[in-house]
């Protein structure tokens, strides 16, 4: 088989990159190791970013703490800048995103660090269309996937890369995948262009890498990291390996992902394994619980939020489904009751007609748990939460009966990989690019230290465009 360009791995990162080569003049050929496309892409809250001006570099700046190039950055922002506009051009159209009014995790239109310079420039939009038209991310890999369908891209799913194939001259010039068990050969004349996710699942490298433990995932069982080892054997240099963007969900044994869960009313706090309390729960950025989860216990030699519980109240459970279904791997196989009811039944929720009685149906000590509402509470009714700093219109006492949900950190990726430039290219732990390599998406993504929401997509959708240019461009070895 001969293609001119291979890219590995079928979400948004993988369609920019093989649409972009496409409209070159490239024949492109797209290997995708699931029985269908869409990876993270396919099931995540649809959020693209398209920056409102070039400011929008000094915010990144500030938050990647110099983790990553600012020319990398400068080369993102240029191309995010022309999100929208790609878009249209493609046939679709972007609207803004409107959060949900009270939910926590808050989910917010603009800035995650709002405090940051040159943060009024981020806004948030998705695929242009109705809930009836389909959730966002529903809306945006329909629009993706029509792009490779309509140009009649060849795409060989259930066929997972393995290795990359490099010759004499260091080139990468194709790739060996497997299908229905078989090794195959793929000659690549121009480039590979790696788009096949990060290492959410992969428990090795999650063990490796992240210290806290166990860490469940919200998105594709499918991205096990098979783009770094791919990338490590001919001789890529890794970065941001230890970044992530980790919510909190619910992890059912008999599901692989966990459920992204959030509530929709006050009535809720945060206990650690030992029923204290131990944040402003409404405080936390959506994308770093990881961060506020990672207290390790020396005297006890284990991470004592690690799960932590939720405690909830009649008017919470009656708010709204804890796991609503906007995104998540378990969106589509499960569909929470919108009272809470079914999961109650289930025992994946705990109910107590007084907190001692939930307390010990949780293996809390009730004393503990009993100390710890009673304080809540008190802060609650006081208006000012002086152990944690909860904003008075986050505050409600709670009343029984109670409930308890175990939640875990819980990742929807991981940000690293092998180090790229600002051209997409791959590089060596000399900075010299390894010819013919390219990479884009969440795999050795530019997010190196604190992420901004909707930048995911939005870097996908840039570095799948400037990865797929370079690459068709490049001269065919044979
Ligand atoms: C619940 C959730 C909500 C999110 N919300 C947002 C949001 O609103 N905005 C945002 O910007 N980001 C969001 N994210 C993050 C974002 O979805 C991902 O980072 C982004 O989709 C990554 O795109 P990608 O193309 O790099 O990878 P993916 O879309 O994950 O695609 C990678 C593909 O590679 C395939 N693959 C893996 N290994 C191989 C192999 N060996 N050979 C061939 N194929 C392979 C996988 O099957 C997959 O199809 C969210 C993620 C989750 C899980």
């Amino acid at each position: 088989m001969e293609y001119d360009v291979v890219v590995v791995g079928w979400g948004s990162a993988g369609t920019a990159a093989a649409v972009t080569a496409h409209d070159q003049g490239a024949r492109v050929l797209i290997l995708e190791k699931m029985a269908k496309g869409g990876g993270n892409s396919s099931i995540c809250g649809g959020n693209i970013i398209v920056p409102k001006g070039k400011e929008f570099l000094e915010y990144l700046d500030t938050l990647s703490f110099k983790t990553t190039d600012r020319e990398i950055l400068e080369a993102f922002v240029n191309e995010a800048l022309q999100n929208g506009d790609w878009i249209r051009q493609m046939g679709a159209d972007i609207q803004v995103f409107r959060p949900l009014e009270v939910a926590y995790p808050t989910m917010i239109a603009g800035a995650g660090f709002p405090h940051v310079k040159g943060a009024e420039n981020v806004v948030k939009y998705n695929i242009k269309g109705t809930p009836e038209e389909g959730k966002p991310s529903q809306r945006l890999w329909k629009f993706l996937s029509g792009l490779v369908a309509k140009r009649g891209i060849q795409v060989l799913t259930s066929t997972p890369a393995r290795e990359l194939v490099p010759n004499e001259r260091g080139e990468i010039v194709g790739v060996i995948a497997e299908r229905e068990g078989k090794a195959i050969a793929i000659k690549a004349r121009r480039g590979v262009i790696l788009t096949c996710g990060g290492y959410e699942n992969d428990p090795w490298l999650k063990w490796d890498y992240l210290p806290v433990k166990p860490l469940s995932f919200l998105g594709t069982p499918a991205n096990t990291g098979d783009g770094i080892r791919m990338a490590q054997k001919i001789g890529a240099d890794l970065w941001h390996m230890t970044r992530l963007a980790c919510l909190i969900g619910f992890k059912a044994p008999e599901f692989e992902a966990s459920f992204w869960v959030a509530f929709l009313s006050e009535g809720f706090f945060f206990v650690d394994k030992y029923g204290r309390r131990f944040v402003n729960e409404a405080g936390i950025e959506i994308h770093e619980y990881y961060r506020e989860l990672s207290h390790f216990d020396m005297e006890k030699m284990e991470y004592p939020r690690v799960p932590l519980w939720a405690i909830f109240d009649e008017q919470t459970r009656k708010r709204g489904p804890l796991s609503r279904g906007t995104a998540g791997y378990n969106r589509d196989l499960y569909n929470w009751s919108l009272d809470n009811s079914a999961e109650i039944a289930k025992g994946w929720i705990q109910q107590g007609k007084t907190v001692g009685e939930l307390a010990s149906k949780i293996s809390v000590d009730p004393k503990v748990l009993e100390k710890t509402l009673a304080r809540y509470n008190q802060l609650c009714k006081s208006g000012k939460d002086e152990d944690f700093g909860r904003p008075r219109e986050d505050l409600r006492p709670l009343e029984a009966p109670f409930y308890a949900i175990q939640l875990w950190p819980s990742l929807i990726n991981t940000q690293g990989g092998p180090r790229r430039d600002k051209e997409a290219r791959i590089l060596d732990p000399d900075g010299k690019p390894i010819p013919r390599l390219y990479a884009a998406g969440e795999l050795g993504s530019i997010w190196g230290f604190l992420y901004q929401g909707a930048c995911n997509i939005g870097e996908a959708l840039v570095f799948g465009r400037i990865a797929g240019k370079n690459a068709a461009a490049e001269k065919p070895w044979s």
